[in-house]
């Protein structure tokens, strides 16, 4: 609706500026003076006719008095104007005798043009409009019809993005598992012969980043065969029903071009556990999710369409989804490890100069816990800052800025601090930098710095040496008094009533680890070796309520106890640590007041010597 006025308002200002050139154009010469033929004979009797212009049916006289005075008449169509005006009895010799006598031919395509237009202008116009408006009820009918189909994209032919295997780095066992995949969907006879089922669907597990959907691509490119891919979100859309009917419409389309692999990315969006739910749109999500069951079960195994879909939250998958004969085979892909990352790193730094200091290994030993997603992203933004400083190469300065960012956001120098706010950040970061050095389960710390970064007022950066598989009960405890040591330096030095509104969100890190100790780990021993809270998902209300209490009012305040507890025990060792050592922290404070920021080595040499 809102189009058509748009172009109805369009016709009228063209409308609008034609009529004005129109009467720009024609304002340049005198008015003439409109005159019955009857005035015009009598002009030309009086010889006072300076010349004759005749353009179609209209006659133009200019007569040779003072002001030139200009006659306009009209003449009847199919007569010239010597028959018109001999017929009304001028002498011939009058006609001659006027000076010049000019007839526009205006035959053909102008005559009639000329004709014709007053008659053909409106209906142009109306016609066009009577166009536009059903042209645009079409484009709303056709949008409504194409509703129930699905939205998948189909690219085979697109061999600019095709991926193959060489495009992931690491993930060798989930490559391995996939290269099965490829093999079933380049030749499934040699498979039916031998009696053997090929699997329908494949369910890729792992955390956002890991190449999950790259893997998927991957797969599709490898075994040359059309790839349809619809995010999961996709089929809950507006109408309801509508998600099963583009189910539907994607598995026909599937089995149409097969082989071929439909990819449901994101697939707990519609395939959550069914019942757990309270409200309208899950009807709607159950009955997509009822219908991908149905489409699987439907199809011969052999037909050779076969089924990824990606989550990175396997836990709160509907379990008919997993059962054999559909999602059967599982691959999970895991946070890359060190020799993985190096490798992820490689592919991502081909199309970037890279200068000869920046080392790949030792960029990926000081990575641990990025996904792929997050390596390729710290290349690019180690590639932004060297265009940034206009250079022609990224060097290991640019590279050591962007894991920073990456990890803690980007810096803010700009930011105006007082000498107060100064100093009391820099007894906060000390604070946790401390703590963190002397307790000999924490990460070592990298970096101290008292420069904003992202929400934060400063920063502490500690990574560990390696990649670490299993955290243990030690080590909880030493990153929590850790965590709280920014906290308990800034009450150390300023007392109770000054204390800042900074740390609040080490308050929550604290608390967090506290809760999954007793919660989930079974690290207390009040409490023992059990799990508190299934960790199910409702949603009420489009709000998602995480924990499900299965414990009672009693427990529950054990519980709390229990949390308190650690809390509580981190914070009086952060504070033994922080007692021992203040004239390091002391020490730390000052070179952080006029640096600003402390790398590790210089850090470690103020720690060994205060
Ligand atoms: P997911 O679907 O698991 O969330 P993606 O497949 O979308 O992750 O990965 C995001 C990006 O990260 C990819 O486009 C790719 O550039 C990069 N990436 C992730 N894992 C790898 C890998 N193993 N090798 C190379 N690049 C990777
Ligand atoms: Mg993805
Ligand atoms: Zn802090």
């Amino acid at each position: 609706m809102k189009n058509l006025i748009k172009n109805f308002g369009i016709v009228f200002l063209v409308l609008l500026s034609m009529a004005a050139i129109w009467s720009f154009s024609s304002s340049d010469n005198k008015e003439p003076e409109v005159v019955g033929f009857n005035r015009l004979v009598e002009e030309v009797n009086n010889n006072t006719v300076k010349s004759i212009d005749v353009e179609g049916n209209i006659i133009f006289a200019t007569l040779n008095n003072e002001d030139e005075t200009v006659l306009k008449v009209q003449k009847e169509y199919g007569q010239t104007f010597l028959e018109v005006i001999e017929g009304y009895g001028v002498p011939k010799e009058k006609i001659e005798a006027i000076p010049e006598l000019k007839v526009k031919d205006q035959s053909g395509f102008a005559f009639w043009l000329g004709a014709l237009a007053p008659y053909l202008f409106p209906i142009i116009l109306i016609g066009g409009l009577i166009f536009m408006m059903t042209r645009q009820v079409q484009g709303v009918n056709k949008s409504a019809m194409g509703f129930g189909q699905s939205a998948a994209k189909q690219n085979k032919t697109d061999e600019k993005n095709k991926k193959t295997f060489k495009d992931v780095a690491g993930a060798l066992e989930a490559k391995e598992e996939l290269e099965e995949i490829v093999d079933f969907l380049r030749n499934p006879k040699k498979f039916s012969d031998m009696g053997a089922k090929i699997p329908k669907g494949v369910l890729l597990m792992g955390p956002p980043g890991t190449g999950k959907t790259l893997l998927a691509k991957a797969v599709a490119g490898e075994a040359d065969v059309p790839f349809f891919h619809i995010s999961g979100s996709e089929f809950v859309e507006m109408f309801v029903g509508v998600g099963a009917s583009r189910v539907r419409d994607l598995f026909n389309k599937a089995k149409k071009t097969a082989p071929a692999i439909i990819f449901i990315d994101e697939i707990d969006a519609v395939g959550r556990k069914r019942g757990a739910g309270l409200g309208g749109s899950h009807d709607e999500r159950e009955q997509t999710l009822n219908q991908i069951l149905v489409e699987m079960d439907g199809f011969e195994p052999n037909l050779g369409v076969i089924v990824i879909a990606a989550t990175n939250r396997p836990d709160v998958l509907d379990s008919a989804l997993l059962r054999p004969g559909r999602f059967d085979r599982r691959v999970v892909i895991e946070k890359p490890d060190m020799k993985d990352r190096e490798e992820i790193l490689n592919v991502h730094a081909k199309d970037k100069p890279l200068a000869k200091d920046v080392d790949l290994k030792n960029l990926a030993e000081r990575t641990p816990g990025f996904t792929g997603a997050d390596l390729e992203n710290l290349l690019n933004e180690a590639a932004i800052f060297a265009v940034r400083e206009g250079k022609k190469e990224v060097s290991e300065e640019h590279v050591l800025e962007s894991i920073e960012k990456v990890l803690l956001g980007p810096q803010k120098k700009s930011r105006i601090m007082t000498e107060k706010d100064k100093e009391m950040t820099a007894y906060h970061e000390a604070g946790h930098a401390v703590v963190g050095h002397f307790l000999k389960n924490c990460d070592p710390v990298r970096k101290v710095s008292i420069i904003g970064r992202g929400m934060a007022g400063g920063y502490t950066l500690s990574m560990p040496e390696a990649d670490v598989r299993y955290r243990t009960i030690a080590m909880f405890k030493d990153d929590m008094a850790m965590a709280l040591g920014g906290y308990v330096a800034e009450k150390m030095i300023y007392g109770d009533d000054h204390l800042s509104t900074g740390p609040s969100s080490d308050l929550k890190t604290a608390t967090q680890s506290a809760k999954a100790m007793v919660l989930r780990y079974g690290m207390s021993d009040k409490l023992g070796p059990r799990n508190y809270g299934e960790n199910e998902e409702m949603i009420f209300l489009a709000q998602e309520i995480h924990e499900k209490k299965n414990y009672s009012e009693k427990t529950a305040e054990l519980i709390d106890d229990e949390i308190n507890g650690l809390i509580e025990e981190a914070s009086r060792r952060a504070k033994e640590v922080l007692t021992k050592e203040k004239d390091k922290m002391n020490a730390l404070v000052a070179k952080l007041l006029k640096t600003e920021t402390v790398e590790q080595e210089e850090f470690n040499k103020i720690m060994n010597e205060g």
